[in-house]
């Protein structure tokens, strides 16, 4: 068995392996994908200390940081069931999709989450040429240029608000008939010049010129009429899902399926750890996720020197 089994091998995962290892912990690492949503990403300007890199680098560059350390890594696998000791210092109990076995005393869970898509024409195409999941990391790109936002709850508006001081216009599409973020949030937006908020918007089409994103077409689900517009972007705000549909049942979540944590990155099962966008953690970030992994590990390793093995 291992000391700690990391679950996921995203930026949260990697540094957890990185710091149970560093403590001489027997390690394993479930690695279906190196760098995890990472690899999804094209250009990444706010990993602190790096001022430009790109995603499949920043994964290869985690992969190697990992297996410099004696990490178990483990490829090709998935996590389908978690099952908890039956008593305090006993051994947890990972069930792969394969069906076999793991057992550690402590687990890290960093399986990640993600963004839900529009799922419309054009969505896949100009993903990272247009079509864009982050705020935080894809907004300046778009400095000075008209952009749109997908979704009028509270990432929504609130990526409204973010993005109307850098880029030149926002076009805020929601779905329902009214935006359910905060009041707050709504006064806010509504107070900006440079943002239109259209409702009853269902977008049906992202377009481009082969090369990039141009624009987008909406239709009026109250009256059936289309509509299209010229945008260089589109920031799709329509939830993010963490990948915890696994853990459902045995561990305490979040109405969407976050795992709650405390500020130590314990779970609701003593033993066991979590991290990174899976988790209740706000902002859900490269450089958060890489502190999360790093503290979960690190309350691993308390577990395992105050908790005698059962
Ligand atoms: P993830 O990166 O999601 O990794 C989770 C890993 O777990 C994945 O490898 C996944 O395959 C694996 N996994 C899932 N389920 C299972 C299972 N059952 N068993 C085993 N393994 C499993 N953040 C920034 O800071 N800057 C940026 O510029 C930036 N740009 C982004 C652009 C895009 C398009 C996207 C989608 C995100 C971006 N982010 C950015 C956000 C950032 O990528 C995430 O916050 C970060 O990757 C979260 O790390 P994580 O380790 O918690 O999860």
């Amino acid at each position: 068995p291992f000391d700690t089994l990391v679950i996921g091998s995203g930026p949260a995962g990697c540094a957890a392996a990185i710091y149970t290892a560093r403590k001489g912990v027997r390690t394993g690492l479930l690695a279906e994908r190196f760098g995890g949503q990472v690899m999804d990403t094209a250009g990444i300007e706010n990993f602190i200390s790096v001022p430009e890199t790109e995603g499949p680098a920043l994964a290869k560059n985690l992969e190697q940081h990992v297996r410099s350390y004696d990490v178990r890594v483990i490829t090709a696998q998935r996590a389908a069931k978690l099952i908890p000791a039956e008593k305090e210092g006993g051994l947890h109990e990972i069930v792969l999709e394969s069906g076999a076995h793991l057992k550690a005393r402590t687990i890290i869970v960093a399986t990640g989450a993600r963004w839900r898509q529009l799922n419309v024409p054009g969505e896949e195409e100009y993903r990272t040429r247009g079509v864009a999941y982050c705020p935080h990391c894809d907004g300046p790109f778009f400095k000075g240029r008209p952009v749109a936002v997908a979704g009028g709850g509270n990432s929504g508006v609130e990526a409204a608000i973010d993005l109307a001081g850098i880029v030149s216009h926002v076009t805020l599409l929601q779905y329902d008939p009214v935006l359910t973020a905060d009041e707050v949030l709504q006064n806010k937006v509504r107070s900006l010049p440079n943002v239109d908020i259209v409702v009853n918007a269902r977008t049906t089409e992202i377009r481009g010129d082969g090369r990039k994103m141009t624009g987008l077409s909406w239709q009026d689900v109250k009256d059936g009429s289309e509509h299209s517009i010229d945008v260089d972007g589109i920031f799709v705000q329509i939830g993010l899902l963490p990948n915890t549909d696994w853990l459902k049942g045995g561990i305490e979540m979040s109405r969407i399926g976050e795992i709650g944590i405390d500020e130590r990155c314990r779970t609701s099962i003593p033993g066991v750890f979590a991290a990174g966008d899976a988790t209740t953690v706000p902002y859900k970030q490269i450089i958060v996720a890489m502190g999360e992994g790093a503290k979960a590990a690190l309350s691993a390793f308390d577990h395992i020197i105050r908790v005698p093995a059962a």
